[in-house]
């Protein structure tokens, strides 16, 4: 399939890895928008948080597992997990991903 993530998932596309098993890879943003900044990605495609059926929750249930873990080995004491759904809400990549960012003041609502 021709998606920039399963490329970088299957090493493909180069990336700088943060964490990776059988079911989902971490890697860090190429374009920070804070100090720590990385994505979490299923190794299997799935377009969106809007395609997440009862067969993929167990996927995306292990990644906030690996969200916290990994988080923890880096020491974030404060962070905040995104996904953008469809265009309107910013999602430029149609791989499922969820950002984690970390190392700055951040405010709410999101712009
Ligand atoms: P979205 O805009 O879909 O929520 O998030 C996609 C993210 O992927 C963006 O933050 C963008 O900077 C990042 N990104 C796009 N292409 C690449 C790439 O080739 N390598 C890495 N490491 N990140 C990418
Ligand atoms: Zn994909």
């Amino acid at each position: 399939m021709d998606c920039l993530f399963c490329k970088i998932a299957g090493g493909e596309i180069p990336s700088k890895k943060v964490y990776e098993d059988e079911l989902c890879y971490a890697f860090y943003d190429i374009d920070p928008q804070a100090p720590v900044h990385f994505l979490v990605i299923p190794k299997a495609h799935i377009q969106s948080v809007s395609q997440v059926d009862e067969a993929a929750a167990p996927v995306v249930g292990h990644i906030f597992a690996v969200i916290a873990q990994v988080a923890r080995e880096l020491g974030l004491e404060s962070y905040r997990v995104v996904s953008n759904i469809g265009p309107q809400a910013g999602q430029s990549v149609p791989h499922l991903h969820f950002h984690v960012l970390s190392g700055r003041d951040m405010t709410w609502p999101p712009g």
